[in-house]
Order: structure tokens, then C-alpha cells, then sequence
């Protein structure tokens, strides 16, 4: 059978993949390098056996959304569930833009924001980051004003950079944004300040959080937003059905038992990043200040796909960014166990001193 042309805009389009090579140690995807609580799986498997498995779950997903809520301090109303804050994403993309609606970020950023919102028809006005990747809010101004988008993007701590947007910029594209503005902080947890102190029913600012890095949950997919009331009612129409599985639904509910454990593993994972920061200031290396689960770096010395090979070599896997746009030259590695951060320090120390 001849095959069914792919969607001719999509044709061009390349997915957003990691590619995984298996080594000993995989500092490529952002995730925790830790396994979640002992006592939180045994309690998943307990939780597993209990559940109607013949009935649809909670729709709504009530239970989880107000443990969401009461964790920051919010309404349960103006919480929304889904599959990963990727599936978080693609819902806001769907209700908002779409045929004929433009949708801004701002680069180098997370580059599903701009994939999703073409997947869903829309079209991708992309605003620059200044060459340290800062961004300016002048450039802000100009690109939203110009572009009038139905959906703005900003991601703090900011992948793949790590850098942490300053409040002045959120403001800023909120004082000038017609639509709605997306502040991903799937990393928020690792970094100084949170623009859910921003969120409220008159400001059209949702920010979307997961259970993928700090919760160590990634296998789980599940992330949320926090946003307006009128804005998670609106996501019922773009929803599937009962899209949150009853033990998702449950295991996040169990999840938040946990947060002292949680927290813990964020100070652990804070504290690696401040020994790689440490070494790069001490090679002919460049890297960024970071405020997430990973740092962005580049040799002076040598190209960034020599020493990526070269840690290849050595057993250890990290993101090489080096082809993405304004990311020459770029690798990025994420924060791992003490042993995965010792070996990495000393296999870069190794090729590029
Ligand atoms: N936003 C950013 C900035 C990310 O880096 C990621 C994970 N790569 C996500 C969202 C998606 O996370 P999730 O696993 O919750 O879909």
C-alpha cells in the first residue's frame, strides 16, 4: 500500500529527540539522578491494587489538583492536570492559537514550545536573546508588538541556557502581551524566585510546573498549570476525556507526602551544580550562571563536538547543543549523583586542561 503523505507542513518538521547512546553515565536529559522515595513506591503499588480499574477515573482530577493547590497556596480552580507539562502545554497551544494566530518566545529556548505550536497550525515568531543570553526587553517589546500573538513563551530557569528570567522580564511581556504568556518553569524549583507569585484570575499568566525533575517522576508523566480560573475552565475544551489515569491521579497525590524528601534532593542537586560551575571557572571553559538542573558550557579551546566525543569516550553522555540556533559550539550537562558529577569533572578536566 503506497504510504499517506505526512501533513505537508509537518513534512519538513524534525521531532524534538535526545539521542541515547547507553553508557555508564547519562548526564544528557535533565532528569533526577535520583530514584524516588522507597516508602512513596511501596505506597503506588498499594494505591494500584485499590483502584476500580473497570471504571474511568476522576475527570477532573479533584484529589490531586487540590494537593497542587494547597502545596502553592492557590485555589484548586486554577489548577490543571495533565500527561507532562509538554501535554500542559499543547493544551494552552490548542485552546489559544492555532490557523492563523502567531505564538512568540524568545531563543535559544525550550524548543517544543515552538514545535507544539506549529503541530497545532500555528505560526512561530521568535524573538532573540542578546549573545550572552540575556534577554533585552526592549526586544520584547518590539517582537510582541509587532507580532500581536495569541500565546508568549518565556521558560525560567530557561532550557537549554539554565538561566533564571528576572520578574522585570515577565512584567514586561505581560504589559505588552495581547494573549495569554506561558512562564515554563519545569525547572523552578532549582532556582531563587517563581512567577507564581505573578498568577492571578485578572492576569492572563499561566505558569506550568512538573513532577519530571525535582519529584523525580519523569516515567510518570505528569506536570500541571497554575494559572487563571476562567483559563483552566477553558482547557475542558481542548482536554481528551479522563486524559489522567486513576493511578497517575494517585501517585501524584502521594507524591506530595513528600516534599521535605524533595526538597532535600534539590539542595543535593544544587550543590553538584555548584562544583561543576566550580571546575569549568577553573578550564579554559565558558559556561553560564545556571539556576536549573544542568549547565550550558563551551571549550575555548577545542570544538563543543570534539569534547563531546571525547566524554563519549570517557563513558559519559551529555546534550551537545551545538548544531541548535546561536548555540555554537555548546554542550549541556546535566546534574547527577556525586559519583556522576566526579567522574564528569574529572573526565573534562582530563580533555580539555
Ligand atoms: N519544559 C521544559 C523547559 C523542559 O525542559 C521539559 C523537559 N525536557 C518540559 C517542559 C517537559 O517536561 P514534562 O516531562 O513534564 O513533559
Amino acid at each position: 500500500m503506497p504510504r499517506v503523505p505526512l501533513r505537508s507542513d509537518l513534512q519538513a518538521m524534525q521531532g524534538y529527540h535526545s539521542p541515547q547512546v547507553e553508557v555508564p553515565i547519562r548526564l544528557n536529559t535533565n532528569e533526577a539522578p535520583f530514584a524516588p522515595p522507597q516508602e512513596w513506591l511501596d505506597e503506588v503499588s498499594v494505591a494500584a491494587k485499590d483502584i476500580a480499574w473497570n471504571r474511568y477515573p476522576d475527570r477532573a482530577a479533584w484529589d490531586l489538583r487540590r494537593g497542587i493547590a494547597e502545596l502553592h497556596g492557590v485555589s484548586a480552580e486554577q489548577v490543571f492536570v495533565a500527561n507532562g507539562s509538554n501535554e500542559v502545554l499543547q493544551c494552552i497551544l490548542m485552546a489559544y492559537s492555532g490557523a492563523g494566530r502567531n505564538v512568540t518566545m524568545f531563543s535559544p529556548t525550550y524548543q517544543l514550545h515552538a514545535h507544539i505550536a506549529k503541530v497545532v497550525g500555528a505560526n512561530v515568531v521568535e524573538g532573540r536573546r542578546r549573545a550572552d543570553f540575556t534577554l533585552d526587553p526592549n526586544e520584547i517589546s518590539e517582537v510582541v508588538g509587532a507580532a500581536q500573538p495569541a500565546v508568549s513563551f518565556l521558560c525560567s530557569p530557561n532550557n537549554p541556557t539554565g538561566m533564571v528570567e528576572p520578574r522585570e522580564n515577565i512584567e514586561a511581556l505581560l504589559s505588552c502581551a495581547p494573549g495569554v504568556v506561558v512562564v515554563d518553569e519545569a525547572y523552578a524549583q532549582f532556582s531563587p524566585w517563581s512567577a507564581l507569585e505573578l498568577v492571578n484570575d485578572d492576569t492572563p499568566l499561566v505558569v506550568s510546573r512538573t513532577f519530571s525533575k525535582t519529584w523525580s517522576m519523569a516515567a510518570a508523566r505528569l506536570g500541571y498549570l497554575v494559572g487563571p480560573r476562567w483559563l483552566v475552565e477553558d482547557m475542558e475544551a481542548v482536554v481528551l476525556p479522563y486524559h489522567l489515569d486513576a493511578l497517575k491521579q494517585r501517585a501524584g497525590v502521594l507524591a506530595l507526602k513528600y516534599v521535605s524528601d524533595m526538597e532535600h534532593r534539590v539542595r543535593d542537586i544544587v550543590a553538584g551544580r555548584n562544583l561543576i560551575e566550580q571546575a569549568f571557572a577553573a578550564l579554559p571553559i565558558t559556561s553560564w550562571p545556571s539556576g536549573a538542573n544542568f549547565v550550558l558550557f563551551r571549550p575555548d579551546n577545542m570544538s563543543g563536538k570534539t569534547l563531546w566525543k571525547e566524554l563519549l569516550d570517557r563513558g559519559v553522555l551529555v546534550r551537545d547543543c551545538s548544531s541548535w540556533q546561536g548555540l555554537a559550539e555548546c554542550l549541556r550537562v546535566t546534574v547527577g549523583t556525586n559519583e556522576e558529577n566526579a567522574a564528569f569533572i574529572a573526565a573534562v578536566k582530563e580533555i580539555a586542561q
